[in-house]
């Protein structure tokens, strides 16, 4: 925990065992972090499944947080919310699951460890993360990318929709 309070934005997906209730939860979870408050949540957006994985579609949204943790300190409290919520580690990669916390920036902060990458390397070409992220954070410049307006949402792909 530092004495500082930083900004960080997250990607919320499921799509299993009743995905928008699974969301609505997670928002409370968020909150409850420890030394951490949720600022803003994004809309649910719909979206079909990438990856090639048959499954249901997804529903995703952003969250923007401010909090003391630090970015390795705040994954941990993701991931232990991931397991709570009875994600299977052994998971297909890109396949179904209850819920999927991705740690998408963290302050103007780089960082490039297998364990934890920051910004997240998927933002730039995920319509489902661009979409909530520029909701909840117009005008955020995202390290090494710019800023968000400036990035293409690739509309079309995967299908999309804004679902409340
Ligand atoms: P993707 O990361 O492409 O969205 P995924 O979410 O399906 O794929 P997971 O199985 O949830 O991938 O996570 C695999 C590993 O990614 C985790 O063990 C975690 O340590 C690592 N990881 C690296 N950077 C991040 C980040 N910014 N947020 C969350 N996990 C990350
Ligand atoms: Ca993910
Ligand atoms: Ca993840």
């Amino acid at each position: 925990m530092t004495n500082h309070w930083f900004p960080a934005y997250i990607g919320l997906g499921s799509n299993l065992q009743g995905p928008v209730r699974q969301l609505e939860n997670t928002f409370g979870l968020l909150d409850d972090i420890p030394g951490t408050r949720l600022i803003k949540r994004s809309s649910l957006y719909r979206s079909a499944p990438f990856g090639g994985v048959e499954q249901p579609d997804f529903v995703n949204a952003v969250v923007a947080l401010m909090t003391c943790l630090s970015a390795p300190e705040l994954l941990a409290e993701l991931q232990r919310i991931e397991n709570e919520r009875g994600r299977e580690r052994d998971d297909v990669h890109w396949g179904p699951r209850v819920l999927d916390l991705d740690l998408l920036v963290y302050s103007d902060q780089i960082i490039d460890k297998p364990e934890l990458k920051v910004p997240h390397p998927g933002i730039s070409e995920r319509n489902f993360v661009l979409l909530p992220l520029a909701e909840v954070a117009p005008g955020l410049n995202i390290p090494e990318l710019g800023q968000i307006e400036t990035l293409d949402v690739n509309s079309g792909e995967p299908a999309i929709s804004r679902i409340g």
